[in-house]
This record gives structure tokens, sequence and C-alpha cells, in this order.
């Protein structure tokens, strides 16, 4: 087994696959960080539809698919941001109405162009095999690129994707930065096209986000470890599926999705536990009281251990029970 795993990642393919699985595990999720902040986690998926039609036009007249994806998809991000920033209330039926077309489009144009299901289908799940030297250095480059903008740009696009009104009184060109959301989440769905596939790639700018969310609520933090996380299911999925090919055809997008969804689910019950903590912490927002009422008859001793909810209240510690909360004061009870 493990010389099966040397002689795997000996192949030249292999380890080409690993490059692009690598930086494309640490883009995707870096966008999908704004993206689901701005509740936009599907954008990705609308982008994916649309480089379909690209990747068919590249497919057909000969100019490599990457540089077309990027093309369809920048265009439809940018027709998709201009949707949304009209705010028309059927902005999302024309989204959708974009969506079918594109990948409906890409079919057709591929097979008027005489070109197979399977030779497109390698772009819509992934593949191990297909990437050449040339695919790698250009997703590498755009990876960087993508990576190097979310990173940098982090705390202007976080002002932005928080609160847009603020963010514009603050100085922010919005429109330009939302703009910019909307081109970053192109290139990275194009980026992920040889690796996760078009139809996937929106789960591995999402998944990781969701699950990084589950650890932490800082949004540096989140933005850090979904990185972590894609680059995790990324790589790991590639070499589930290159391993699964021995025996069977297995599409990496396919494993890299399962693998994020794993990753998910075993983040959720810690992010359970800690969201039970953090609410039992939260202050209640009134004032604190002037005058101290004292509760009528209170046999009960707060604790602890007591098991009644225990909540930090300016300098001293409340107890909830029955609809009230009380605070200890000398030998008695007050109400708060
Ligand atoms: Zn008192
Ligand atoms: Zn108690
Ligand atoms: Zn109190
Ligand atoms: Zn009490």
């Amino acid at each position: 087994m493990t010389s099966d795993l040397a002689a795997l990642f000996s192949l030249p393919f292999m380890q080409r696959a690993l490059l692009a699985a690598f930086f494309t595990g640490l883009a995707a999720p870096a966008v999908g960080t704004y993206l689901v902040q701005r509740r936009m986690a599907l954008m990705g998926d609308g982008l994916g539809h649309v480089a379909v039609t690209g990747v068919a036009i590249g497919l057909v007249t000969g100019f490599a698919p990457t540089w077309t994806a990027v093309a369809a998809a920048v265009v439809g991000a940018v027709a998709i941001e201009v949707i949304r920033e009209r705010g028309n209330t059927n902005g999302d039926l024309a989204l959708a109405l974009l969506f079918y077309g594109g990948l409906a489009g890409g079919i057709f144009v591929a097979g008027l162009g005489g070109e197979t299901t399977a030779g497109l289908q390698q772009y819509l799940f992934g593949s191990i095999t297909t990437t050449s030297v040339s695919d790698v250095l250009v997703t590498v480059a755009l990876a960087v690129a993508v990576i190097v903008l979310c990173v940098g740009l982090g705390p202007q696009l976080f002002a932005i994707t928080q609160d847009q009104e603020f963010a514009q009184v603050a100085g922010l060109n919005v429109r330009a930065y939302n703009l910019m959301i909307a081109v970053l989440a192109a290139v990275s769905v194009t980026v992920a096209m040889r690796t996760v596939g078009l139809l996937l790639v929106s789960a591995l700018m999402v998944i990781p986000v969701a699950t990084a969310q589950q650890l932490t609520r800082s949004f540096r933090s989140t933005l850090l470890i979904s990185m972590g996380l894609g680059v995790t299911a990324s790589l790991g999925g590639l070499v589930v599926a290159a391993v699964a090919s021995y025996q069977a055809d297995v599409a990496p997008g396919a494993t890299i999705v399962l693998l994020s969804l794993l990753c998910f689910a075993l983040a959720w019950p810690v992010g359970a536990a800690l969201r039970r903590r953090e609410r039992d912490r939260v202050p209640f927002p009134e004032d604190q009281p002037s005058d101290h009422v004292p509760s009528s008859t209170h046999p009960h001793v707060h604790g602890g251990e007591c098991g009644h909810r225990a909540i930090a209240h300016g300098d001293h510690v409340d107890y909830v029970h029955d609809g009230h909360r009380h605070a200890p004061h000398g030998s008695h009870y007050d109400e708060h």
C-alpha cells in the first residue's frame, strides 16, 4: 500500500494534479468566505454553470479552455453583479435563467462542435490525469492572485461584506470592491475547474467556510481555517480518488466534496458545544438596576454547579430560573 502510494506520487501527472489541488484548496474557500458572508453562497455554483459554455467554446474552437472559461465566468460575474445591484425583485429569477442558459449552452455548443459529453465531463467533475504543465502553471498563477487579493485586502472586503452603507461612508468604493469579489469568484471557479470540476466547485467555496464558522466567530480565523480545510479536502480527495481509480474511475470532485462534508459533520458537534457555552456568557443588554429588590422567599442557594443558567451581569453573576434572574447580595438574592 505504502509503495503503491509512493509510486502514485512519483507519477508526473499526479504531481501536477496535487499542485493544482493545493492551490485550488486555498483559493476557493478564500473567495467563498466573502460570498458566504454576503449570503451569496450559491454564486460559485452559478458561475460554474456559466463557465461550462466557456469551456465548450474553447474545446470547439481550439483555444485553451482555461481562458475561454475565465472569460465566460467573468462576463457571468459582471452580469450577476449588475442584476444584484439593481435590487430587482426578479433578480433571483434572472440569475436562475443565466445559470441554466450557461449549462445548456455549453452542452449545446460542445455537441455542435462534435465534442462528446465525455470530453466535457472532466471539466464538470474534475480529473486527475488531464492536467497539462501549462494548465498547472496558469492555475497556480491565477490562484496566487486570488489568494493574495483575498487575504491582502481582507479588512476592506470584510468591511464591505459586513455593512455596505458604513463602508461607503468610510470612503470605500463599494461598487468596485463588490465587482472585484465577483471577478475573483469567477477566476477561482476556473482555477478549481480541473480539480473539483465546474458543477461541484461551489461546494469547495462554501463547505470549508461553513465548517470554519462552526469553530470560530472571527472573520479572519474563518478565512484562514477555511483555507486550511480546503487544502486538506482537495489534497485528501484527490489521493482518495487516485487510489480508488486503480479499480474504477472516480472523479476527484466527488471525493473532495464528500471529504469536505465529513469535516463539516465532525465540526458540527464542536460548534454546537461552543455556541451553548457562548450563549450562557452573553451579558444582559439592559442597564444595571440602581436599587436592590430582594426576591421573595428563596430557599435555594445558587452556585456554580446548581444547574441554573449563570450570566455575567456587570460586576456580578445572575442566576436564571422560572423567568426571573437573581443575584446574590449578602444573605439574600436581588431580582435583576
Ligand atoms: Zn439586596
Ligand atoms: Zn440554582
Ligand atoms: Zn444582575
Ligand atoms: Zn433564584
